[in-house]
C-alpha cells in the first residue's frame, strides 16, 4: 500500500491518485469525514492504511439513494459501517424527544444522519452489494449489541446484528478487531469462520446452538424473556455486565427468536506504544477539503490530544464501562509532547491546546497491578478507597508542564472532566497545577447530585467528598488576582431521585452559591446500568427496586435545579408542596420561589414522601 495520504479517499478519482482501483475496504459513516483522531472513522481509516489496507471512505450517504452506497463501487474485503461518533437516536432527539435541528458532526450542522443508521445503512449495502461481507462497529453497533431498551420507543428492541443484516460487529475501541478482519480476511478466511476475535458480537444458528453449544460460555436470559420481564432484564443486565473484561470476561449468549447473538470477551486493550504509533498516524486535523461549510464538532477539539483510553469510574448513567472498559490505557508522554509539536506547525493553531485527556482527564498513568492479570475486579469498583489502586498525579502533572514548554504553545486547558476524589487521594500537588496553569475562569466538576442515596445509585462520590474538594479549591484562591470558580454539573430525575432529593439538592446549590444553567435530566441511553434502572425500576446489581422518576415528576426535578427561571415557577411550588417544604415558597431570603398563584398540589401525593437523605 502507498504512504499515507494527506486525506482518505472520498471519490473513485481521489482513490485512482493514490492508484487504487478497487478498494480493500470502505468505511460508511453518519458523520462528515474530518481527518482527526477523535473522529472514529478517522481513526480506524488511518490504522487500517497503516496495516496495508486501501480504504475509502463515504460519509452521511442518503439512506434511499443508491447512487451514495455505489459512489467507490464494491470493495474488496468488506465495508465497515458506523452511525458515527454519537448513537444516531440520541444525536437526533432531545431528551424531551423532539427532533433536534442541527447536528455539529455535519458541514453546516445540517441534519443528515437517519434514525438508526445502521440499520438503514447496514440494510442498503446489503441490497445492492450482497455478496460484500459487512461489519459494523462504533459507539451505536456497540451499545445495541444484547437486547437492550430504547427510550426513543420506549420498549426492548432486539440486539443490532438482529436487525441488520451484518455479518460481524466490532464492539468497544475497534482497532485491533479491525485489522484482525482485514487480515483474515485478505488471506481468504470466509467472514462466516471470523467467530473468535476478541472485541466482536456474531450470531450463530439456532439448530448449531442446540447442537454445539460451545463451552465457557456465559448464556444470559433471552430476547423474548427480558422484553416480557423486567427481573429477566435485569439479571441479563448484570450478567452481560460483569463479563466485559479483556483478561476474565468469558463469552456471553443471548437467544434471539432467529438467532443467537454471541459475544466474544473485549478485545485486549492497546499497549503504551501500540497508542502512541496510532494516534501519530499522520492526521489531517482538518475536515475533509470537499466540504464548503464548517464542521461544528471539529473546533472544540482540533487542538486536543488524547493522553489515555478507559475509565474506571463507573458512573451508572455512562456506558463507556461497556465501550471502552475499566483498564486505563495511557500513551507515553514523549509521544503526547510529539504529536503536540506537529499541531504548533499548523497555520491554524493560535497557541492554545484545548485539552488533554480522555473520558476522565485525571486518570492518566493511573493503573493496578491486577489489571494485567486478573483485569479489573467483578466485585469490587476501582475507587481511591482500593490499596491497589496507584492514585499518584506526579506523571500528570510532569506531562502538563513539559506541553506548556514546548515553544509556540501559549495555554493548555484541561477540558475533559476530572474525577475529583482522586485529587483528594494524591499530594502531588495536582490541584494547584491545573488552578495555576490548565482551566481558565471555572473548573468543571461533575458531582452530580448531593443526595447520599442518589449518588450511591449513580455510583458517583457523595457529597461530603465534594465539599472537602471544594473547600481545598477554595484555598487555593487565596491570593489569586483572578478569582477561579466551580463549574459542577448535576443531574435530576435519575432512578433512584425523589422529589425532596431534588428540593435538597435545589437548597445545597442555593445555600452554596453554585446556581447553574449546567443542568442535565436524565436520558436513559443504551446500555448504562442508570437505563436498566430506568426500565426495570431494579438495581441489576442487588435486583432490589428502586423510585424511578417519570412523566411529570421528571419535569418538577428538572424544573428544581432551575427554580430562578420564571417559566419554572408553577412546577417549582408544585415539587416543594409535593416535598412538604412550602416553608421554602414566599419572598423570604431563603425562598426558592415567590407565592404569587400558588395553586392546590396537582400532583402532591403521588410521588414519594420526604424521606431522609443517605
Ligand atoms: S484491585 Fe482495586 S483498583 Fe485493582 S481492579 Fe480491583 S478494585 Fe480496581
Amino acid at each position: 500500500m502507498s504512504r499515507q495520504p494527506l486525506f482518505l479517499p472520498m471519490s473513485l478519482q481521489e482513490g485512482e491518485k493514490q492508484g487504487i482501483r478497487q478498494f480493500d475496504i470502505i468505511l460508511i459513516t453518519g458523520d462528515a469525514y474530518v481527518d482527526h483522531p477523535s473522529f472514529g472513522t478517522a481513526l480506524i481509516g488511518r490504522v487500517l492504511w497503516d496495516a496495508g489496507f486501501s480504504v475509502g471512505i463515504i460519509a452521511q450517504p442518503q439512506g434511499k439513494s443508491p447512487e451514495d452506497f455505489k459512489a467507490l463501487n464494491a470493495p474488496r474485503l468488506f465495508f465497515g459501517i458506523s452511525s458515527g461518533n454519537v448513537d444516531s437516536m440520541v444525536d437526533n432527539y432531545t431528551p424531551n424527544l423532539r427532533r433536534r435541528s442541527d447536528d455539529v458532526y455535519s458541514p453546516g450542522g445540517i441534519l443528515k444522519r437517519p434514525d438508526r443508521a445502521t440499520i438503514v445503512y447496514t440494510n442498503r449495502v446489503h441490497e445492492l452489494f450482497p455478496d460484500v461481507p459487512v461489519v459494523i462497529g462504533g459507539i451505536e453497533a456497540s451499545l445495541r449489541r444484547f437486547a437492550h431498551y430504547d427510550y426513543w420507543q420506549d420498549r426492548v428492541r432486539q440486539s443490532i446484528l438482529a436487525d441488520a443484516p451484518a455479518d460481524l460487529l466490532v464492539f468497544g475501541m475497534g482497532e485491533r478487531q479491525m485489522v484482525e478482519i482485514a487480515k483474515r480476511l485478505a488471506a481468504g478466511e470466509s467472514v462466516c469462520n471470523l467467530r473468535d476475535i476478541h472485541g466482536t458480537s456474531c450470531t450463530m444458528e439456532v439448530a448449531e446452538w442446540r447442537s454445539a453449544r460451545p463451552e465457557g460460555i456465559v448464556e444470559i436470559p433471552g430476547f423474548a424473556e427480558v422484553a416480557r420481564d423486567k427481573p429477566a432484564y435485569a439479571r441479563a443486565f448484570a450478567l452481560h455486565y460483569h463479563e466485559q473484561d479483556p483478561v476474565r470476561g468469558k463469552p456471553v449468549a443471548q437467544p434471539h427468536p432467529k438467532t443467537i447473538v454471541i459475544q466474544n470477551p473485549p478485545a485486549r486493550p492497546l499497549t503504551t506504544e501500540e497508542l502512541d504509533h496510532i494516534y501519530e498516524l499522520p492526521f489531517a486535523r482538518r475536515a475533509h477539503p470537499s466540504y464548503m461549510r464548517a464542521i461544528p464538532a471539529l473546533e472544540p477539539v482540533q487542538f486536543s490530544v488524547t493522553s489515555h483510553r478507559g475509565c474506571f469510574g463507573a458512573c451508572s448513567f455512562c456506558a463507556l464501562t461497556h465501550h471502552q472498559g475499566r483498564i486505563i490505557q495511557s500513551r507515553s508522554s514523549d509521544s503526547i509532547i510529539r504529536e503536540v509539536t506537529r499541531m504548533t506547525k499548523m497555520p491554524e493553531f493560535k497557541g492554545i491546546i484545548q485539552d488533554v485527556g480522555g473520558p476522565t482527564a485525571n486518570m492518566y498513568s493511573l493503573s493496578c497491578d491486577q489489571w494485567e492479570t486478573g483485569g479489573a475486579c467483578a466485585d469490587k469498583r476501582c475507587s481511591p478507597a482500593c490499596k491497589n489502586l496507584r492514585t499518584s498525579h506526579e506523571e500528570q502533572c510532569s506531562l502538563l508542564t513539559r506541553i506548556r514548554g514546548i515553544p509556540g504553545v501559549k495555554h493548555v486547558f484541561i477540558g475533559s472532566g476530572i474525577r475529583y476524589d482522586l485529587v483528594l487521594a494524591d499530594d502531588s500537588g495536582y490541584l494547584e497545577l491545573i488552578c495555576n496553569h490548565h482551566i481558565s475562569g471555572h473548573l468543571k466538576v461533575a458531582p452530580e447530585h448531593i443526595a447520599l442515596k442518589v449518588t450511591k445509585t449513580m455510583n458517583k462520590p457523595g457529597r461530603e467528598v465534594f465539599d472537602r474538594f471544594c473547600s481545598q479549591f477554595e484555598t487555593l484562591q487565596k491570593g489569586k488576582k483572578k478569582r477561579q470558580y466551580i463549574l459542577p454539573y448535576f443531574m435530576s430525575g435519575h432512578p433512584g431521585c425523589t422529589i425532596p432529593d431534588m428540593v435538597a439538592l435545589a437548597v445545597y446549590i442555593r445555600d452554596h452559591n453554585l446556581y447553574t444553567e449546567q443542568v442535565q435530566d436524565f436520558t436513559p441511553t443504551p446500555m448504562s446500568v442508570s437505563s436498566c434502572m430506568y426500565y426495570t425500576g431494579l438495581n441489576p446489581f442487588t435486583l432490589e427496586p428502586l423510585h424511578v422518576p417519570r412523566g411529570q415528576e421528571k419535569k418538577i426535578q428538572r424544573a428544581l435545579m432551575h427554580y430562578r427561571d420564571p417559566r419554572n415557577r408553577e412546577l417549582v411550588i408544585e415539587g416543594l408542596i409535593t416535598a412538604g417544604r412550602t416553608d421554602l415558597i414566599g419572598t423570604g431570603h431563603q425562598c426558592l420561589v415567590h407565592a404569587k398563584n400558588r395553586t392546590a398540589g396537582r400532583f402532591a401525593g403521588k410521588y414519594r414522601k420526604p424521606e431522609k437523605n443517605g
